[in-house]
């Protein structure tokens, strides 16, 4: 049976936000029985992360569209009994009637899918836009406002989603959780890693062409070149990963060093000397 997935490109995502708006629209004081009680302005069940990376002259920024993942092993249905269900399509629907009151829903999400309207005193996720697709909808509002394409919504066997991710190295939010997401990312190593980079001088000047290489525990993982600023940059740096060092050199410029101080938290900027 073909069952629904989104997929995200946040290489295509340029923060504009259509899709977060377009969704609050849809929802925001009004009600689908059986779906979805009224949304709130306040209640984003669909969001748009930013990811900022590095300092000065170096960085770099990626948006991660957010929302309920969908989960074939979803945690919140341990939690959440009758009030939480999962349809044939794949579609997971909290009840506006059984969640009511259902606080205890917020916490059951390890994603933080799950928002609590206030007002309405409910637990509300991303329906998928059920109530529009059961109407002949292809695709939910957000995909279908998004200007770049960089959502995609999917009705297809699991054997056939499965093979796409593989082909096209898609990944999921918190893969060691084991929840079976059925939202895939598409570029979203840069978003969740870190990079070590920098620049080469000699004598005050930036060095081009010069020879940089990544170190952890002494044993070399990565090179590359300085380009014309001098700038060099190592990517997909694991979070909280430690013990790199960066070692340049160039033909006539000598040689410098530097050490990677502690855990890489965040991205780290760096200027190698060469002496
Ligand atoms: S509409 Fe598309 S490009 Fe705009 S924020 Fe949403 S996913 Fe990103
Ligand atoms: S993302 Fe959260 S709310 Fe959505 S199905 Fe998974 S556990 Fe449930």
């Amino acid at each position: 049976m073909k069952k629904w997935n989104l997929v995200i490109d946040v290489a295509a995502c340029t923060n504009c936000n259509n899709c977060a708006v377009a969704t609050q629209d849809e929802f925001a004081g009004n009600s689908f029985p059986g779906y979805s009680g009224p949304g709130a302005p306040d209640v984003r069940t669909l969001d748009v992360d930013r990811h900022v990376r590095g300092e000065g002259a170096m960085v770099d920024v990626h948006y991660v569209p957010r929302m309920c993942n969908h989960c074939d092993d979803a945690p919140c249905m341990k939690v959440g009994g009758d009030a939480i269900s999962k349809r044939d399509d794949g579609i997971v629907i909290i009840d506006p009637e059984k969640g009511k009151g259902r606080h205890d829903l917020v916490d059951a999400c390890p994603y933080g899918a799950i928002k609590w309207n206030d007002a309405e005193q409910l637990p509300q996720n991303w329906i998928f836009d059920a109530h529009l697709i059961d109407q002949g909808w292809t695709e939910p509002r957000a995909a279908h406002v998004c200007p770049t394409r960089a959502l995609r919504a999917l009705k297809l066997e699991d054997a056939e989603m499965s093979a796409l991710a593989q082909a096209e190295g898609l990944a999921v939010l918190k893969p060691e959780l084991n929840t079976g997401p059925r939202v895939y990312y598409r570029n979203l190593g840069p978003a969740l890693s870190q990079f070590i980079g920098g620049n080469v001088t000699a004598d005050g000047g930036n060095v081009e062409g010069a020879d940089v290489r990544l170190l952890r525990d002494g044993k070399e993982i990565a090179a590359t070149e300085t380009d014309a600023f001098g700038d060099f940059r190592f990517d997909q740096v694991a979070n909280g990963s430690a013990g790199y060092s960066l070692h340049a050199k160039r033909d006539g410029q000598g040689a410098g060093q530097v050490d990677i101080e502690g855990a890489v938290e965040t991205s780290r900027v760096v200027t190698v000397v060469l002496n």
